[in-house]
């Protein structure tokens, strides 16, 4: 809860304008009938959009929309962000918390599956919500945290030494003001053995301007090796403004890398996944993980078999330099670390 203060008694009550990356995500299309306006989709789709959203709201940016093929039902872009009808519909297999995040808490908002790093849900907030994600039942709020809010996982990480690496994820650590970010990674760069800052965001590729000199500036001048990892499906999400902007982070000296979520409809052919990983690549972006899909409810329409996924993967590794070929992986409850998907005879 806010505490009441007189608004000019605290010179961080005063709000600075909003800069072009905050008007864009405010005017962000969160009701159907307005995608459906603007890319001319048939009718018919109106009805189980309305309905799918009611269970986890439809969002996502212009600069995403302008890279769709309006009136097409079957684009791989739109297919990520529009409420079909079949998201209402159960599955055996598929749960509200299919990677185990609940028993992997820290503390709030921290979880630790991994050796050595720890990831931080430094937001709930996404400028898109991607229909497949495992975000559409986890349970917080979209409203950005406060600084004391975190203190019990500053804590945390304080006690644990054998942590050098903090992640952080969300929701979209990105979605923080340049402010709130530099106050955040302060307090984490007083911890003396953290080393690394990971930051994995989706903005560079749905919100591209977010990627602004001062976000640069501050993610340059911090005393971490930082590192950056995007989330593209699908090569046309690399058009328009997107590819500019991630070119920008890796001139900045910022690795760059891109994990990918294996969808059916979407990227699920070898034609698709090499020209994604190419033109990762030549952005000087690496791809990194190929991400069997989390058995998360409300998302089994979009499963593809890991038999197929095997396939496309070594398909892949023929047509591509190693370094250009992403691990393909599945996240297991109480595993060490991301399962490589190897084989798949006795699943
Ligand atoms: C995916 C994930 C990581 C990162 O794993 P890497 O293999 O290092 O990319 C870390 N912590 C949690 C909780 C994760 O889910
Ligand atoms: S957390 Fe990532 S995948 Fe999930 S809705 Fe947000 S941007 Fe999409």
């Amino acid at each position: 809860m806010e505490t009441l203060r007189l608004p000019t008694s605290d010179p961080a009550a005063i709000k600075p304008p909003p800069v072009r990356w905050q008007r864009e995500l405010a005017a962000a299309y969160r009701i159907p009938d307005e995608l459906i306006a603007r890319l001319n989709l048939p009718e018919t789709c109106r009805e189980p959009a309305q309905r799918a959203a009611s269970l986890f709201p439809l969002m996502l940016t212009e600069s995403y929309a302008a890279r769709m093929r309006p009136g097409d039902l079957t684009d791989p872009l739109l297919r990520q962000v529009l409420p079909l009808h079949a998201e209402t519909e159960s599955a055996s297999g598929f749960t509200t918390d299919a990677v185990g995040d609940h028993a992997a808490q820290l503390a709030p908002g921290l979880l630790q599956k991994y050796a050595g790093r720890a990831l931080l849900i430094a937001t709930g907030a996404c400028a898109i919500h991607c229909r497949y994600c495992f975000r559409r039942h986890f349970p917080y709020g979209d409203a950005p945290r406060k600084l004391d809010d975190w203190e019990p996982a500053l804590a945390a990480l304080r006690a644990d030494e054998s942590i050098r690496e903090i992640i952080l994820s969300g929701g979209d650590p990105l979605m923080l003001t340049d402010r709130r970010l530099a106050e955040l990674i302060a307090l984490l760069a007083e911890i003396p053995h953290l080393q690394r800052l990971r930051i994995h965001s989706r903005l560079p590729i749905v919100l591209p301007s977010r990627v602004t000199d001062d976000l640069l500036e501050l993610l340059t001048t911090s005393r971490f090796s930082v590192i950056m990892v995007v989330h593209a499906n699908h090569p046309r999400e690399l058009d328009l403004d997107c590819g500019p902007a991630l070119r920008r982070l890796v001139r900045a000296g910022i690795p760059t890398l891109n994990q990918a979520v294996l969808l059916r409809g979407i990227n699920d052919d070898a034609n698709t996944l090499t020209d994604l990983c190419e033109r990762l690549v030549d952005l000087g972006v690496l791809p990194y993980y190929l991400h069997q899909l989390d058995r998360v409810t409300g998302t089994a329409h979009f499963e593809v078999a890991e038999a197929v996924g095997l396939s496309l993967i070594r398909e892949l590794q023929r047509r591509l330099p190693g370094y250009a070929v992403p691990r393909y992986v599945r996240e297991e409850a109480g595993q060490a670390q991301k399962s490589p998907i190897v084989n798949t005879s006795n699943d």
